[in-house]
């Protein structure tokens, strides 16, 4: 059989496919730590399972807007301005099955063959693939530990050409957990304006932030800035809300338009109750969010410790999200050897930095409780040392 030529150019998930096999083999009885997709352990706030209880007991369970409730995108319109300081009504809203299907909308959305979209590594996965499946060239910036694994305006400007549509902007960062001070927003800002590009700015982990560290939307460095923003965000990370799947972007309304088309002709309506869930997220008390942020901490700083007292490991600490992403390559072994080895040998499941752009490390989340994390700390420590 031929398939389409497009399905050639890009690769599996990796997150999904790891996350996947450890989860069979945990219902299979195994006894697995499992580090690798980044999904907090947390049940679904309360409050926000009872508010999709009562939606299905009122009957939403219709076919709705192909954009999302008109309730919930107003509430999500409400959270941008006031907590992102951005002036967003709820015709910018499109509400998406999750914030994975929102990037990929846009992509078919923006770019056509030939565009290229520039992007910062270590990356999230989905995105290169996102953009080559719509027809356009990833442009990818490397990064360095040392430079903290942000890039600076400078780089950003350098890497734009006369083809350049859009630069991908992902603070806090998926993989890496590095967040961009708002100084350093203004000055990329800067140059999306002075080059006249699209950002799209992803700020799923935008709750999830360490030790003083702010998030500022690039989108509120300045009016000019402002005019070139597309959002992407969603529920799934800050109210640990995974499997309901939604997500949403904020963009001026003619691009808020096309991608609605888009959905209109693929996937329709987000689930109708589930939209209700979100909205009582945003309208609801946030303290469940503060509850959750200060578990990540503890974590992140047992999981750190642990990491760094491994002889051959060095982990920068990240100022945000729930990952870390230690360095391995004084051990002398690729990613995908050591995590698959990882895996078959100790039972513990991490992502190798390969799928993020970066061989010389791996990507372990922390989102998951106290316990495995010390148990896999433990194995993995054995692990090293057994190389
Ligand atoms: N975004 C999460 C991660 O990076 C979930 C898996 C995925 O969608 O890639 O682990």
């Amino acid at each position: 059989m031929k398939l389409a030529g497009r399905v050639g150019q890009v690769s599996p998930s990796m997150t999904l496919a790891i996350d996947a096999k450890a989860k069979a083999m945990k219902a299979d009885g195994i006894d697995i730590c499992s580090f690798s997709a980044g999904e907090p352990d947390f049940d679904t706030p309360k409050h926000i399972v009872e508010a999709a209880k009562t939606a299905l007991d009122q009957g939403k369970t219709r076919y709705g807007p192909a954009a999302g409730e008109p309730k919930l995108r107003e509430a999500i319109a409400q959270k941008l301005q006031h907590v992102n300081n951005l002036c967003y009504g709820a015709d910018n809203i499109i509400v998406t099955n999750g914030g994975k299907q929102s990037l990929y909308n846009l992509m078919m959305a923006m770019i056509d063959p030939g565009d290229e979209v520039i992007i910062p590594a270590p990356y999230w996965l989905s995105y290169p693939e996102m953009v080559k499946l719509a027809g356009g060239t990833p442009v990818i910036i490397p990064t360095t530990a040392e430079a903290g694994y942000r890039i600076t305006a400078e780089q950003l400007r350098q890497a734009i050409t006369p083809q350049t549509k859009l630069f991908i902007l992902n603070s806090p960062s998926n993989p890496t957990g590095m967040v961009y001070t708002p100084d350093e927003i203004r000055a990329i800002a800067a140059v999306v304006v002075e080059h006249d590009i699209w950002v799209v700015s992803d700020e799923i982990y935008e709750k999830i932030l360490y030790d003083g560290a702010q998030h500022l939307s690039i989108g509120a460095a300045s009016p000019e800035a402002y005019d070139r923003t597309i959002v992407s965000s969603g529920f799934a990370k800050t109210y640990a809300m995974t499997g309901w799947r939604i997500g949403f972007l904020a963009a001026p309304v003619p691009i808020i338009q096309a991608v609605s088309t888009i959905q209109g002709h693929s996937t329709s309506n987000v689930c109708t109750f589930a939209q209700y869930g979100a909205i009582a997220a945003y309208e609801g008390p946030q303290t469940c969010v503060t509850e959750m942020v200060t578990a990540f901490a503890e974590r992140r700083q047992v999981m750190l410790d642990a990491l760094n007292a491994i002889p051959g490991l060095q982990c920068p600490k990240p100022d945000g999200a729930f990952y870390v992403f230690p360095d391995i390559s004084k051990l002398g072994i690729k990613s995908i050897d050591f995590c698959s080895a990882l895996l078959e040998q100790k039972q513990v499941a991490a992502i190798p930095g390969i799928a993020f752009g970066a061989d010389s490390c791996i990507r372990l989340s922390y989102a998951t409780g106290l316990d495995t994390i010390r148990k896999g700390m433990e194995r993995l420590d054995a692990f090293v040392r057994s190389l």
